[in-house]
């Protein structure tokens, strides 16, 4: 009889390096370094996050089920996550049944290729997309120029990025680092037959992009988007947005290609009514968005012809196996957690490196695209937080994001091995786990007021503790510790006269 080899079960791949933006050229820590040097940025984004915060808390107030309806949400991505392969299966038959074709991508390289070829056989070069993560994750737009097609913003934050040859800051207000001024000169600089004149309110704005994409709408026949939500029992997909321009991509052309993150199923279109109330309220603080576009398969003689689904792994399968990591796929998108997050407040988007920034751009990243040891920029992302907490009350489907971000801080520090932080955490743990050891420790650590000086604080410690003055000055140790003062006799008047307060009446001696 022969050997059966079943071999050891391997790890699904992670998003492969190089393609796409899942991963910064620069840790957080130097990233960040330069963005708090922006004055204007900050200003730009603290204006814009409280005003959306404020925002959101007035229309979730007003819900007296809101909390029933996080749970709800959170409850129905639970259970998608649970049985994802199923439920995408069920997707698959839906779709093609109504006309569409579907196509899968194990990763960026593939969906790139893919997409390529779809739009190479229309014989068009010129795509319109209406406002996708996925195929910013994916570099699609990078991926396009090389292969001689151009790719046309239709979101307007989303052209303003893309004409400003820069990159998104913020899920849902790409161009949230900008302001009017700063858009204007953008539209002046890039935007063909702009009117020299044209100032820099809001209307006038608006009413240049719209004279520009309005001739891209007209004459292109292909369009790119992506989905907020694909329905498990019916095929339909769905986009919400603000400015219709999106549905202006969706519906004039011939062909439409929905590049879509296998984790945005939802069971049944029942489901949509939780989400339709979460996200909006959640994103833009409004009880719900100007424009929900849904779409199923191809209608003979109505909106695109041909349609194509391409869904994406790009790493969720990974994030899917991983026991914790899982939870940070129930994300919806809405950017709740980067308007209440005040490291995002300060840094912006690009210092996350990723075309996910913010506090769940910190778990999902590192899940999507893996960290490589302590060089590798995403493993800094996991830090790149307080743990306040504040992203966990704000998030609509309720993700626990701190414990998350703790969880990769450990995995990053087993990766890491031997670094001089574990060996510090060592020394701390054997001092701190015996009396005698801690108290030689804390009479040791009395020296550094002789290293204080008379200025009482420590500005510059050696290698490799340099990194903690790097940015902030250590008070000298006090003159004794709490122990010693507790056995002084101050400390014993103090705690006399602590219970005479307590008990007027008593002399202070301890009732027998
Ligand atoms: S983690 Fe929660 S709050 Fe943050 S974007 Fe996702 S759904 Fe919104």
């Amino acid at each position: 009889m022969s050997a059966v080899t079943l071999g050891l079960p391997s790890f699904p791949p992670r998003s492969p390096e190089g393609a796409g933006f899942l991963r910064g050229a620069e840790k957080f820590p130097a990233a960040a370094h330069h963005e708090l040097a922006n004055a204007q940025l900050r200003r730009n984004i603290g204006k814009a996050t409280h005003t959306i915060r404020a925002k959101r808390i007035h229309v979730t107030e007003e819900l007296p089920d809101w909390e029933e309806l996080r749970d709800a949400g959170s409850a129905i991505k639970t259970d998608v996550m649970a049985r994802l392969p199923e439920l995408l299966e069920q997707f698959e038959a839906a779709v093609i049944a109504r006309g569409g074709t579907v196509h899968w991508a194990a990763d960026a390289n593939e969906a790139n290729a893919i997409v390529t070829e779809l739009v190479k056989t229309t014989g068009s070069d010129e795509v319109i997309k209406v406002k996708s993560m996925a195929t910013q994750e994916i570099g699609l737009n990078e991926h396009l120029e090389t292969q001689g097609i151009t790719a046309y913003e239709t979101d307007l934050a989303e052209l303003i990025v893309q004409l400003g040859h820069d990159k998104p800051s913020h899920i849902l207000v790409p161009a949230i680092h900008r302001n009017r001024s700063e858009i204007r000169e953008i539209f002046l600089r890039e935007m063909p037959d702009v009117d020299p004149e044209l100032g820099d309110n809001p209307a006038e704005l608006a009413a240049a992009a719209r004279k520009f994409l309005r001739h891209k709408f007209m004459t292109t026949p292909v369009a790119i988007s992506g989905a907020n939500f694909g329905i498990a029992d019916t095929g339909t997909l769905t986009v919400v947005e603000s400015e219709g321009n999106g549905r202006m991509c969706l519906t004039l052309p011939k062909t439409l290609i929905t590049v879509m993150g296998i984790e945005k199923i939802l069971p049944t279109y029942r489901d949509l009514e939780v989400f339709l109330q979460l996200l909006p309220r959640s994103s833009t603080g409004e009880r719900m968005n100007p424009y929900t576009s849904m779409w199923t398969g191809v209608t003979p003689g109505d909106g695109p012809q041909e349609f194509h689904l391409v869904l994406l792994d790009n790493g969720r399968t990974a994030a899917l196996a991983d026991k914790i990591g899982r939870e940070a796929l129930n994300c919806i998108r809405c950017s709740a957690c980067l308007n209440v997050c005040p490291v995002y407040e300060r840094t912006g988007g690009h210092a996350y490196g990723s075309t996910y920034p913010g506090p769940i751009g910190a778990v999902l990243t590192p899940q999507l695209a893996g960290m490589h040891g302590k060089d590798d920029p995403n493993s800094t992302l996991p830090f790149a937080s307080t743990l306040c907490g504040a992203c966990f009350d704000a998030c609509p489907v309720k993700i626990d994001i701190p414990s998350l971000l703790v969880e990769l801080r450990h995995q990053k520090v087993e990766q890491s091995g031997v670094t001089a932080e574990a060996l510090a955490m060592k020394a701390a743990s054997y001092a701190m786990s015996s009396s005698t050891r801690w108290t030689a420790a804390q009479k040791a650590a009395g020296l550094g007021r002789i290293v204080a000086g008379k200025k009482g604080k420590i500005s510059t410690l050696p290698p490799p503790l340099n990194g903690w003055t790097a940015a902030r000055d250590i008070p000298a140790p006090p003159k004794q510790t709490f122990r010693s003062w507790w056995d002084s006799d101050e400390g014993r008047a103090a705690l006399d006269q602590a219970r005479r307060g307590a008990h007027p009446d008593s002399d202070g001696k301890a009732e027998k």
